[in-house]
């Protein structure tokens, strides 16, 4: 006899009914303090996870040593935790006034999400990274993030602020646009926070094997993005390589290179 867990608990697994009351109820100063510890919480988790990846895989170093960290990159690193905070912020009034709508459900279809935000985003991203780079935007949007060509995990932060509040916006739009669940969201979030990270480490985590692999070898690598800051004409992408693959911006040396790192 199957156990009668009912379905309305089950379904609302990844986000309790009484999480999603409270959030609502919130007065907007606590929210906005706890949206800045949940920014402060992701930023430490970024860079403990890079300096794990730095000290495993130190051994297959990919870029060189960037030196010690400048006042610059932490000035432009807090300023991106704060500027973080000011979109989830955004995101977390949309949601009250009903703009942005989650679903709870936690099945196949909350798994669907990763795969649709995913490449939603990463196409998004694709065409803002490319755009940012003409030379109409460059130096707003996107020229700081180039200054260190040779990345470490703070580099993921080190933006000009247009830059970190055009990436949020775009966020805000895709999530206003497409419904998805609290569990493929946060999903998703935890995936761009890792993909962000492995492509400043500056080392290679991915086996050399991962580009002979079918499916595999169109996913993002840390020598991808790090070939991106070497050779900032190639590359653009975020999680995956399709599109630079489509539209012709892949480094043609991109496989030969990795398999020989
Ligand atoms: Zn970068
Ligand atoms: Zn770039």
């Amino acid at each position: 006899m199957r156990p009668a867990t009912p379905v309305r608990c089950y379904l609302h697994a990844a986000m309790p009914e009484s999480a999603i009351t409270s959030l609502r109820a919130m007065p907007l100063g606590v929210a906005a303090l706890l949206l800045l510890v949940q920014n402060l919480v992701v930023f430490a988790a970024a860079l403990g996870f890079g300096a794990i990846v730095v000290r495993y895989f130190g051994r297959r170093r990919i870029a060189a040593h960037p030196g010690p960290v400048t006042k610059t990159e932490i000035a432009a690193a807090v300023s991106a935790v704060i500027l973080n905070t000011v979109v989830t912020y955004v995101g977390f009034l949309a949601w009250r006034a009903g703009v942005v709508r989650f679903r709870s459900d936690v099945g196949v279809w909350a798994i669907a999400d990763v795969v649709v935000l995913v490449l939603a985003m990463d196409l998004a991203m694709y065409v803002l990274h490319r755009l940012a780079h003409h030379p109409w935007f460059f130096t707003l949007l996107h020229r700081l993030h180039h200054r260190f060509d040779k990345p470490r995990p703070l580099t993921l932060f080190v933006l000009n602020p247009a830059e970190a509040l055009s990436f949020g916006g775009l966020w805000l739009v895709v999530i206003a646009i497409y419904s998805a669940s609290w569990l493929g969201m946060s999903l998703y979030l935890t995936l761009n926070v890792a993909f962000g990270v492995l492509g400043h480490v500056g080392v290679e985590p991915f086996p050399r094997a991962w580009v002979s692999w079918p499916a595999l070898r169109h996913i993002g690598t840390s020598s991808f993005h790090a070939q991106h800051h070497a050779e900032p004409t190639h590359n653009f992408g975020f999680y995956t390589l399709l599109w630079d693959r489509l539209f012709g911006t892949l480094h043609p040396e991109y496989e030969a290179r990795f398999k020989s790192s």
